[in-house]
């Protein structure tokens, strides 16, 4: 059968990622979570005392973008790809509270986002891709055959991010994670370049009410109509 690409946009911590994972486990595709690259030029700015809270070197940065290499590897036992930065596993450090707080400043700069969109659109040259981020349906893949933009409540979103910060150890309050979720969304849909957007085409998924489960199967007859059509 004939593989497509479908694009997962939406607001932060909408469980994007978990339902992208299943699909593409579903269908025997690829998935790539383009906010972890985001995170990975955060956390390599962040090592190299280019941000921290009160002050960013975006020259810095550009200048020093050649030497950020990202990669995914896949990991047997998780059963999705890990993101690597320079060659080392940096899964577990890019998710913190203190990477969220600054990611969304990092993913403002225009030459941050030229190079990440670049290698985005080069894993998906064989299709067979499910992709989840902010611009997938707008501008890495316009032409993607199923855009899907997922939504919830600010509530939740952070219900959702307190819960698996929590679970990992990470001393977080309710309220830092709802802040967090409410600034990334307004400078995400704000920023001049590839601003968050529901792409025309997008079907919107507000979530607020749903399991997981509702979701996937919701998705899942999405894209078996594609398929149908095609
Ligand atoms: O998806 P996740 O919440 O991990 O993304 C972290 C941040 O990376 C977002 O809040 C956004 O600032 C940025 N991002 C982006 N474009 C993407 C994916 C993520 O600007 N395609």
């Amino acid at each position: 059968m004939q593989k497509i690409i479908i694009a997962i946009d939406g607001y932060s911590s909408t469980g994007k990622s978990t339902v992208a994972k299943e699909l593409a486990k579903h269908l025997g595709y690829v998935y790539v979570d383009t906010g972890a690259m985001y995170r990975a030029v955060t956390f390599f700015a962040m090592t190299h005392n280019l941000i921290d809270d009160d002050h960013f070197d975006v020259l810095g940065l550009v200048s020093k973008l050649n030497e950020v290499k990202i990669n995914f590897k896949f990991n047997p036992t998780l059963g999705f790809a890990e993101v690597y930065l320079n060659g080392e596993n940096i899964e577990k450090e890019i998710r913190t509270l203190e990477v969220s707080n600054k990611v969304s400043k990092v993913a403002t700069v225009p030459e941050v986002r030229y190079q990440l969109v670049k290698q985005q659109q080069k894993m998906g040259e064989d299709k067979g891709l499910v992709m989840d981020g902010r611009d997938i349906g707008t501008v890495v893949f316009p032409y993607a055959k199923l855009k899907i933009f997922m939504t919830a409540s600010p509530e939740k979103r952070a219900k959702r991010r307190y819960d698996e910060l929590i679970s990992r150890g990470d001393k977080v309050t309710f309220e830092a994670v709802l802040k967090n979720v409410q600034e990334r969304d307004y400078i995400d849909s704000h920023r001049k370049d590839s601003p968050l957007r529901k792409a025309e085409d997008a079907i919107v998924i507000d979530n607020t009410g749903f399991t997981q489960e509702e979701q996937f199967k919701l998705i899942l007859r999405l894209v078996e109509r594609v398929f149908e059509d095609m």
